[in-house]
């Protein structure tokens, strides 16, 4: 919308960790969006690492890679997966990259001789990152979510920062805060004293919370809401509950029933356009309602400790299996338990397999074997990233004959490396230096099930990986009945491979889990649900 001057929503977390900050900011930000304007939410994270690209996924989950190859906090997937608007680097800023930031600047000589501080160095740093979606982007709401738990000596600079902020743009910008209301069950009772105190602990760093979302498990009444209300300076209707759902996709919905949509147009001074219209998302959740029957998928990865780490591959296997009106029933197989003895036990219940992304050695050899035991009984099967070299070892291995073969990651002296880092990788070191991340294009061949699934020749899809089909071998892949369906059309690089005398056997370099989204279902993962329940009608 021209003209509209930007306007910014701080959202922040007290009580505890993982209440669902993103998800709150996620619905209001695709209710404003639904009444006609452009919104996008940043996530600020308040540890030192430059990004979250490093981190361990037992730490942190699932590491989400933009279009423009930035490797973000999963939640920016929420984000997408909700507004169906694709996120930049601009998005998810770090205490770790404000801090590269100041330090480069003062380097440069910029702070001309002056005492670098936290306030007003690193503060300004901060305001300078939010105020870039509004300044750069071009957004009419700029959500902006603060990770941690208010109190946090992490997070107080990012706080100090959008008090100043408020400070300057008034009406334009805004506060919500998400607490827990605890349910004591030997009492029957629900306690809002948390929330109190976490108010007050905001408070004291300057902040008067606009909206309170009072995350619970059990309904809250009327008067505990105004008891709320009076006790933390908040209008009544702006404390709004949020009680444990089925499925995220329903906050939206009880958040625009409880008008938080309304209150924070009201805040913020925004002209009413039209009304919320949520009706394709409504038939999304109808769908994914009256979906009874099953479609079972087994995931084969080394992190099902924490399925967090394989977020977007669920969420884009859910919103394929609700389109194709089925309920997902989700098996988590380690791949480290995964035997040539035990698979079919393992696998035999699985519709559909797909091996999933990772790095290293732990777990590749029972991907190999989940891979064989998908291809020779020909239960449809889906390879992402990791989980498609290892589909391209397994073929080297079984129907090639090459004894040994393996990705040049595993092990660097095997006679096969059938994935391999390119020639002009191999003098870099650095980590993180020699991937490929983000968007690149590929071209699909016609005829092959990629060109069902997609149903165009042109695709871009993003990418976060070292090494790649070593197309030496290529000949003797397609001479042997597995052809690459989709390469790099700049570099030749092959993106996709698929054996074309199976039901559904697809394997993709790239990683088409981080763009699909709620009305948006990826068209490799529907094909590959529809493939799966074909299977089991068999
Ligand atoms: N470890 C592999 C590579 O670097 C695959 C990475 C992934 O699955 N994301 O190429």
């Amino acid at each position: 919308m021209a003209d509209l001057e930007t306007r910014y929503v701080f959202v922040t977390g007290g009580v505890a960790s993982s209440l669902g900050k993103g998800v709150i900011a996620a619905s209001l930000a695709k209710l404003l969006q639904s009444r006609g304007y452009s919104v996008t939410i940043q996530k600020l994270d308040p540890y030192l690492n430059i990004d979250p690209g490093t981190l361990n996924p037992y730490e942190h989950g699932e590491c989400y890679v933009t279009d423009d190859g930035a490797e973000t906090d999963l939640d920016l997937g929420h984000y997408e997966r909700f507004l169906n608007v694709p996120t930049s680097q601009d998005n998810n800023v770090t205490t770790g990259r404000i801090y590269r930031n100041v330090i480069n600047k003062e380097r440069k000589g910029e702070y001309l001789g002056k005492t670098v501080q936290i306030i007003p160095h690193i503060t300004d740093e901060i305001k300078r990152n939010i105020m870039l979606m509004g300044t750069r982007h071009k957004f009419d709401v700029v959500i902006t979510e603060i990770g941690g738990t208010v109190g946090d000596i992490e997070s107080l600079p990012f706080i100090e920062a959008v008090r100043q902020l408020k400070w300057e743009l008034g009406y334009r910008a805004m506060f919500i805060h998400l607490t827990l209301v605890p349910y004591l069950s030997a009492s029957h009772e629900l306690k809002t004293k948390p929330t109190q105190h976490s108010v007050k602990a905001l408070l004291e760093n300057g902040i008067q919370p606009d909206v309170l979302v009072l995350r619970s498990e059990h309904d809250l009444s009327v008067d505990l809401r105004k008891k709320v209300a009076r006790f933390c300076n908040v209008e009544p209707d702006a404390v709004v509950q949020s009680v444990d759902v089925k499925s995220i996709y329903e906050v939206p919905i009880k958040m625009m029933e409880q008008h938080l949509d309304e209150i924070a147009m009201r805040k913020l001074q925004l002209p009413m356009k039209h009304e919320a219209d949520m009706g394709d998302w409504i038939s999304f959740l109808e769908k994914q309602k009256n979906a009874s029957e099953k479609v079972n998928i087994a995931l084969v990865g080394k992190y099902i400790e924490l399925p967090d780490a394989y977020k977007s591959i669920i969420e884009a296997l859910n919103h394929a299996a609700t389109y194709n009106n089925k309920k997902l029933s989700l098996n988590l197989v380690h791949s480290e338990s995964v035997t040539e003895e035990n698979v079919a036990e393992k696998l035999k219940d699985a519709d559909g397999i797909i091996v999933a992304p990772g790095f290293g050695q732990r777990g590749i050899e029972g991907k190999i074997v989940a891979v064989k035991y998908a291809r020779e009984n020909d239960v449809p099967f889906m390879g992402i990233c990791l989980g498609m070299q290892m589909s391209v070892v397994e073929f080297a291995r079984n129907v090639l004959g090459f004894n040994m073969a393996n990705s040049s990651e595993m092990d660097h002296s095997t006679p096969y490396p059938v994935i391999d880092l390119m020639e002009n990788q191999k003098n870099i070191t650095n980590m993180g230096g020699t991937m490929r991340l983000g968007a690149y294009g590929c071209k699909i061949k016609k005829g092959t099930k990629a060109y069902e699934a997609y149903g165009k020749e042109l695709v871009k899809e993003r990418h976060r990986h070292r090494y790649e089909f070593n197309s030496k071998y290529i000949t003797d892949y397609e001479n042997a009945g597995m052809i690459a369906s989709g390469t790099n059309p700049d570099t030749g690089l092959v993106e996709i491979v698929e054996i074309p005398s199976l039901k559904w056997f697809v394997s993709c370099q790239f990683h088409p889990e981080y763009s699909s989204t709620v009305l948006k279902p990826h068209p490799l993962f529907m094909a590959f649900v529809k493939a799966s329940i074909d299977n089991s009608s068999n």
